[in-house]
């Protein structure tokens, strides 16, 4: 598999393009295409940045909600016999004590 161009590579080098021609419009108009190409490169990686970004943040939700393991049914003991019942037991189910 080949891995596409990091969208911030695009930014960097549109905004090193940018601040580079900017530096170099002193001297002379011809850089001025320069300045807006890096804008336009710069905005596009950041765009890119964005999109992946926007797709990578559903993928952990799925991975998240696979690894998810079975809930725990939370127990306590009974207060009277000392049996393990489940946390929503109103009543024990072994002696039939009320729960608290
Ligand atoms: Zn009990």
């Amino acid at each position: 598999m080949t891995k596409p161009i990091h969208g911030g590579v695009y930014l960097i080098l549109g905004l090193g393009i940018t601040v580079l021609s900017y530096y170099l419009l002193d001297k002379g108009q011809k850089m001025a295409i320069f300045f807006y190409a890096g804008i336009i490169m710069a905005a596009y990686g950041l765009i890119k940045l964005l999109i992946i970004r926007l797709t990578k943040e559903r993928k952990p939700k799925d991975a998240n909600a696979r690894m998810v393991m079975p809930k725990q049914v939370p127990v306590k003991y009974c207060s009277r016999c000392g049996s393990q019942i489940r946390q929503q037991d109103q009543f024990c189910q072994f002696c039939g004590m009320k729960q608290y």
